[in-house]
């Protein structure tokens, strides 16, 4: 089978590879860091650069990549700072994303919605 997260192969009735699943790992384990942070200590478990960027890049529900949920997690921690309580999903950072970083905000998005 293969990965869900990366499309590399996983082996016999995996649906997560090794690599993934270590750097999942890593990942939970440092929810609401930077994303350069973040970038640096999956770099650091010696995974391949472009296994790293298809981890982050996969989005196996379609509700946002893994990347984007990083992004939504230090966004919510950096509000929270400012005692402005947010829930940012992932979803959102990928709507936004998607749009172009606000710059067609206003206009008809791609998709049409
Ligand atoms: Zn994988």
């Amino acid at each position: 089978m293969r990965c869900r997260l990366c499309g590399f192969r996983a082996g016999w009735f995996r649906r997560r590879c090794a690599t993934c699943t270590q750097l999942q790992q890593v990942v939970a384990a440092n929810r609401g860091a930077g994303l350069s942070l973040i970038l640096d200590l999956l770099l650091a478990t010696g995974a391949p650069r472009a296994h790293i960027e298809a981890f982050l890049a996969a989005d196996p529900e379609g509700a946002g990549s893994i990347r984007d949920q990083i992004v939504a997690d230090m966004s919510n921690e950096l509000l929270q700072a400012f005692g402005q309580p947010s829930r940012q999903s992932a979803a959102e950072v990928k709507r936004i994303r998607e749009r172009g970083a606000w710059s067609r905000y206003g206009g008809r998005p791609p998709d049409g919605r």
